[in-house]
Parts: structure tokens; C-alpha cells; sequence
């Protein structure tokens, strides 16, 4: 089938008058919320969204469906560790920990310490997202990274689709109306809250109900989004989330030392079952070394935690780039045919260090750099340098500093869509690259696997005049799929 059109025509009267409060209202009234810098309780503003969904064909979208579990499994066993894999993630984080000391170094001391007490609670969970670019060239989904910690937007994915459908069933999009089976609504929300309703009940609790304790950053502005999760978690499952910021980590929760290191809330004696961390995957996440502390008192108690300190470590970036050698890649994932599926989705990555294909490219980051994206070991958005920036950037560190980033070929997207895209109090008409992101969850041992599931989609458009597109950082928008 051939891509459908964005409808281009809607004049903005019509927009003013007509659409804009369909959308402003919907949004309010369901949540498609975000607070503002500074804001008020009881303020907050629309999240940046676009009006129409965004054209992804049904192949691309049915293939990153496709590879998810793989994926799931293949960062399961990256973070297993055990003797078996030869160590191989203690080794690499062991290696970048020299080069990315304030970061990696920290988290590796950590665990390190951990692991040392032992860890007394083997049940794992994974809630991951692993995201693509569509390669315009080879009508190919590739693989931009893959998010084992703190992966956002899974609330609002699911919002967003139903807006648009909302707006498709109600006639607002006119002529331009989808087929309800070419915009599927995601199912993020109902998914990742079964997979955390089902590792809960894995966990034996002596306490009649324990909870899910949701970490999060101080100040936190993508609080509707994370609560669409806690308020399905409630009404579907009966199960109560607990939200703390590091802060309160110590103060309010104790660890029975005497029965497996149980953990607490200290003023009703609920048992947390699961420790879900929205916060710890950038250094401003730890401002101080009570931080470090309050991690630590998380990490070595009894509840299951999504994810451990491994979890988070096997989605730096630098192990992204290992696994594109096939030989590295093979250690994780016997089966061929599940090996090349994974691949298929890889681009070219380099490291920058003193191997022969980290010599390659130096070479290329120095002189050729207008295909490349640099990265560094960081999370979260607005840290990357792209092309012609690369060499001066590098050339103000130290060369022993380079180990820690990548080099990382630029994925160049299908032809940009014009959609209309709604922020703040106002429209844009904006030609946009549209990201999917696809969710997995995986409950894991050092063993075995308990589940391993799709666990819905994600898009995100930015601005094709912006480099990045995080929705939080403010370079981008929620959209949906509508597949052809
Ligand atoms: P972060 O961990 O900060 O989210 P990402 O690797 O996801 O880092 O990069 C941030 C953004 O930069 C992506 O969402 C994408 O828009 C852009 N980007 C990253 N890598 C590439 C690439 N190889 N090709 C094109 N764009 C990229
Ligand atoms: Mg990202």
C-alpha cells in the first residue's frame, strides 16, 4: 500500500474554532498532561502532541514487534553475568568504568558493594524500550539504542492513541478518517501493569498486600504520564504504588536485616514488593552522596528491583556498540535466525579506543564526521554531538577520555511528514521525524526465564530542524502509527 497522506488542508480558523477545543479538552480531561517549570499542584499544561498520527508502514512496525523478545532475552543475559558468559558484562563495565568514572564508575562500585553482601533476592525484572529509527534507503527499521532503565512514555503512548482515535470516531479529521484497524491504540498501559502485577505475585510477601514503590526525580514534571501506569495498577490489579524521591528513601523505609533484608514503609509496615526506579539513570539524579545511599539501601534489600544495578548497567551504550560484532553477539543468542533478526536492525557503531576498529574510528570522528553521531555513556536526552561538531568536541578532551563515547552512523528516517503539532498554548505546522519505541518486559533469574512479553509501542515525532527528540527535554511530541 502505498503511504498514506497527512491531510494538509485544515485552515487554522477551523483549527481555532473547531479542533483546538476537541483537543485541549480531551487532553485535560483525560491526563494527556505535563507540569509546567515551577508549577502549582493543581496547574499543569497539555503535553506536546501532533493532530494527526504519523504514516509507519505495517512492515517496519510489525518487525520491531517482532524482535522485541529477542532483545528482551539478549539483555537478560547480558545482565545474568554469571560464569557462564565469562563475566563478560563485569569485564566491559570494568574497562568503561576507567574511562567513565563519575557515572559508570559509581553505579560499578555499587553493585560491586552489593554484590559482595550477596544478593539475597534473585527475581529480576526488565521494562525496557527499544527504540528505531525507519532507514529511508533500505525501508529498514534501525535501532537508535535500547533503554533498560526508566523508559518513559508508556502511559502517555497509550493517551495519545486514544486521542486519535477519539478524534478519527468523532469526524474531526473529516474526509482524511482511518480505518480503526490502521491506528492501533498502544497497549502500553495494560501490558507493562499486568507484567508488574505478575512479578509481584512471584514475590513471597509475608505482608498481605505489598506494594510497588516507584522512585522518582525530585520536581518531577512527567508525573501524569506515570500515573497513568499507578492508576491502572490500582483499578486492574488492586495494587498500590508508593512514589518516593531519593530523599525520603532512607527516612521512610526499613530493612529487616533479620528476614532476607525485607523491605518496608515504616509508618504502615506495607512490604514493597517492587522497587521501580523513574529516577537514578543520570548523574543529576544523584546530587549528593545521601543519593548514593539511598540507592544502596534499595539495591540491598529483599524487593525485586525494575531493574538492578546490572540491568541498568547492560544499556550503556558502549555495550550497545560491542554487540553489533557478531562474534560478541553470539555469546548471548544461540539461534541464528534470531541473531540476524537482531542484527538486521543495527547500524554501524564504532568505539573510539585502541582496537582496530576503534583506530577506524578515531579516523572517521576526526575527518569524516558528517555521517556520525557522537555519544557519550548518558541517558536521558540533549547529550549527544552530531557531525562537524564531533572533531572540535573530541579534541577538548583528553584522548583517554574517548573510550567512553561511541561513534554511531546516522540513521536517515523516511521523508519527513508536515503534521500539526499542539504545545503550550499554541500550533505549529512542522515537518517531523517520527522514533518507534517498542516496551518488553522480562521477569529473569540467573536461571530462568518466568515471562518474556511484548508490552506495547511508542511514537514520538520531533522537528526535523532538531537534532534529538525528547519529549521532556522539549525537542519533540507524543504521536501514534497509522499503519498502511
Ligand atoms: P538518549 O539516551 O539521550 O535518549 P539516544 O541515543 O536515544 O540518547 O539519542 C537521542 C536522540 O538523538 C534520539 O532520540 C534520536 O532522535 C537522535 N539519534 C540518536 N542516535 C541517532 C542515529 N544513529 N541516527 C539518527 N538520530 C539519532
Ligand atoms: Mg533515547
Amino acid at each position: 500500500m502505498t503511504r498514506p497522506i497527512v491531510p494538509q488542508n485544515v485552515d487554522d480558523n477551523e483549527l481555532k474554532e473547531k479542533i483546538l477545543p476537541e483537543v485541549y479538552q480531551w487532553a485535560l480531561g483525560n491526563g494527556l498532561l505535563m507540569y509546567p517549570p515551577d508549577f502549582k499542584l493543581n496547574t499543569a499544561n497539555i503535553a506536546p502532541f501532533t493532530l494527526y498520527p504519523t504514516p509507519i508502514s505495517r512492515g517496519s512496525f510489525e518487525e520491531a514487534l517482532d524482535v522485541q523478545k529477542g532483545f528482551n532475552e539478549l539483555y537478560a543475559e547480558i545482565s545474568r553475568d554469571s560464569g557462564k558468559n565469562g563475566a563478560w558484562l563485569t569485564r566491559e563495565t570494568e574497562k568503561l568504568s576507567e574511562s567513565d568514572a563519575d557515572f559508570t564508575g559509581k553505579l560499578w562500585k555499587l553493585y560491586k558493594s552489593v554484590r559482595d553482601e550477596g544478593i539475597l533476592q534473585k527475581l529480576r525484572l526488565g521494562v525496557f524500550r527499544s527504540d528505531y529509527l525507519v532507514d529511508k534507503n533500505l525501508d529498514q527499521i534501525k535501532q537508535v539504542e535500547f533503554n533498560t532503565v526508566s523508559v518513559s512514555f508508556a502511559g502517555f503512548s497509550t493517551k495519545v492513541g486514544e486521542i486519535h482515535k477519539y478524534l478519527n470516531d468523532f469526524g474531526v479529521y473529516g474526509a482524511a478518517c482511518y480505518d480503526d484497524k490502521d491506528i492501533p491504540v498502544p497497549t502500553s498501559v495494560p501490558e507493562i501493569t499486568q507484567s508488574f502485577a505478575d512479578a509481584l505475585k512471584k514475590y513471597d510477601s509475608i505482608e498481605k498486600n505489598p506494594v510497588i514503590l516507584m522512585v522518582v526525580q525530585r520536581g518531577e514534571r512527567n508525573v501524569f504520564d506515570q500515573r497513568a501506569l499507578e492508576y491502572a495498577l490500582m483499578k486492574e490489579h488492586g495494587i498500590k504504588v508508593v512514589r518516593m524521591t531519593f530523599d525520603e528513601i532512607t527516612e521512610k523505609l526499613s530493612i529487616d536485616e533479620d528476614n532476607k533484608r525485607r523491605l518496608s514503609i515504616k509508618s504502615t509496615n506495607e512490604e514493597v514488593a517492587i522497587v521501580y526506579y523513574r529516577t537514578g539513570y543520570t548523574t543529576s539524579d544523584y546530587e549528593t552522596d545521601k543519593d548514593w545511599e539511598a540507592r544502596k539501601f534499595l539495591e540491598r534489600s529483599y524487593a525485586i528491583k525494575a531493574p538492578d544495578l546490572l540491568i541498568q548497567l547492560s544499556g550503556a551504550k558502549k555495550i550497545q556498540q560491542l554487540l553489533t560484532d557478531n562474534q560478541i553477539l553470539s555469546k548471548f543468542i544461540e539461534n541464528t535466525t534470531t541473531r540476524e533478526k537482531l542484527s538486521k536492525t543495527f547500524v554501524k557503531i564504532f568505539p573510539l579506543d585502541d582496537s582496530e576498529l576503534g583506530k577506524i574510528g578515531k579516523d572517521l570522528a576526526m575527518n569524516n564526521p558528517e555521517k556520525y553521531v557522537l555519544k557519550p555513556q548518558r541517558e536521558g536526552g540533549g547529550n549527544n554531538i552530531y557531525k562537524e561538531d564531533i572533531p572540535s568536541y573530541l579534541k577538548s578532551l583528553d584522548e583517554s577520555e574517548w573510550n567512553a563515547y561511541i561513534l554511531m552512523e546516522i540513521i536517515v528516517p523516511e521523508p519527513y511528514t508536515k503534521n500539526i503539532i499542539f504545545r503550550g498554548d499554541d500550533f505549529f505546522r512542522e515537518s517531523i521525524i517520527s522514533e518507534l519505541g517498542i516496551y518488553g518486559t522480562i521477569l529473569f533469574d540467573e536461571e530462568k526465564t518466568y515471562f518474556n512479553r511484548n508490552s506495547g509501542w511508542l511514537l514520538r515525532s520531533k522537528f526535523t530542524t532538531s537534532n534529538e527528540g525528547g519529549v521532556a527535554a522539549g525537542f519533540g511530541c507524543l504521536d501514534s502509527v497509522v499503519l498502511y
